[in-house]
């Protein structure tokens, strides 16, 4: 059972997801359903013995294509909406004990063209209105499947916070003729205490407003508002900063750091937003090593967050934490823009090397390289939803 209640106090929608109870929840690594299906073992999601990044609709949804008839009938007051929408799991990669941070840059890279393509299809279904691309990671956040995997909502509405941020940015675009995130940009960056890391394309920032302790924030320099307006530098630079931070995560309290990271972006309800502005959120729980934030009276209750630490502190602790540049020690390109070209080239010579082991030749030319690796991602993913179409289809 699945359904929208409106909520006329706080004038939101709360999903029933009734059916997720069921959920598997930790097997057993021998049994996880989300690594490739082994000769003679037991069948996962995957009816492929390896893959690169998988997409698949989640199978315990709270929304659904074709919804059931909600449990209760609507009135004026409380109003009631099937759940219709989309919920997908992407799964990174099918090494079992992997993650974003010990991933290739080459990897987030594809990884990033991913989230482009299903932003795309799924905002291009015209009952959805919002995509939300997010990760849920470590036992802290209640993630209940180890193996490296985010997930996509395709709402059939706006959801309160993006929703809020659109406003916000709309008043100032109004009122200032400017962006309310460049502007935000550019007094982090004039300012220089709460940055994280920075490259050409982008900026990471413990925001002057953080909720979280280590709650870092993601922004491209140049104003886009999707991943579609990327160009293909800025995706590289994506997934190269990306790659970044999440390394300084774990470096931090020399274990994988538990975190909720979001995307927020333009809506895709048919309405032009020229005045929002891309962007990536992390929430990471931990206060210290082994002390949790927890959402308690004043967080849930009241709404307003207390955040024990300073962000120009935390971000000093962040800045100064392994790896401090993009980044020899990343293996994957050296300090300076300068070095941008031979980086890449390096990023290539090792996916190219992967994907030889895989018994499948790389192109020589570095352009050609990358653009066969999507292809080919693409077209396995493909492969692979259509064979997961036809076991349901059964
Ligand atoms: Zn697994
Ligand atoms: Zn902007
Ligand atoms: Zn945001």
């Amino acid at each position: 059972m699945s359904e929208l209640r409106w909520n006329p106090v706080l004038e939101e929608w709360v999903v029933t997801a009734t059916h997720r109870q069921e959920r598997t929840y930790h097997p057993p690594a021998d049994f996880c359903p989300l690594c490739p299906t082994r000769l003679g073992a037991h069948p996962t999601e995957v009816p492929a013995e390896d893959y690169e990044i998988v997409v698949f609709e989640n199978k315990f949804p709270s929304f659904r294509r074709m919804p059931h008839k909600p449990s209760v009938e609507g009135d004026d007051l409380y109003q009631v909406r099937p759940s219709k929408g989309i919920c997908e799991v992407v799964l990174y990669s099918s090494k079992h004990n992997g993650s974003l941070a010990t991933s290739d840059v080459v990897d987030i890279a594809r990884l990033v063209d991913v989230w482009t393509d299903r932003y795309e299809e799924l905002g291009s279904l015209d009952y959805v209105d919002y995509v939300l691309i997010f990760e849920n990671k470590g036992e802290a956040i209640g993630v209940t499947l180890e193996h490296p995997h985010g997930q996509i909502y395709a709402f059939p509405f706006i959801p309160p916070r993006p929703a809020r941020e659109l406003e916000s940015a709309a008043r100032h675009w109004d009122s200032k003729a400017r962006c309310l995130f460049c502007d935000i940009i550019e007094r982090e960056a004039a300012d220089g205490r709460r940055i994280v890391a920075q490259n050409d394309g982008f900026l990471a920032a413990v925001p002057f407003f953080a909720r979280y302790p280590y709650e870092v924030h993601i922004l491209p320099r140049r104003h886009v508002a999707s991943l579609l307006d990327f160009s293909d530098d800025e995706r590289w630079g994506l997934a190269e900063i990306l790659k970044v931070v999440l390394q300084k995560y774990d470096n931090l309290f020399g274990f994988p750091l538990p975190y909720i990271m979001v995307m927020h972006q333009a809506p895709t309800d048919g309405r032009e937003y020229p005045y929002y502005h891309y962007h990536i959120e992390f929430y990471p729980p931990n206060r210290t090593a082994t002390k949790l934030k927890y959402l308690a009276g004043c967080e849930s209750g009241a709404g307003t967050f207390i955040n024990d630490t300073l962000p120009e502190e935390t971000a000093a602790t962040l800045r100064a934490t392994a790896p401090c540049k993009l980044d020899p020690a990343c293996g994957e390109r050296g300090a300076g823009a300068e070095d941008r070209g031979e980086g890449r080239g390096k990023g290539e010579g090792d996916a190219k090397g992967e994907r030889a082991a895989d018994g499948e030749a790389g192109g020589e030319d570095v352009g050609e390289g990358r653009d066969g690796g999507e292809a080919h991602v693409g077209e396995r993913s493909a492969k692979v939803k259509e064979a997961r179409r036809d076991m349901h289809a059964q």
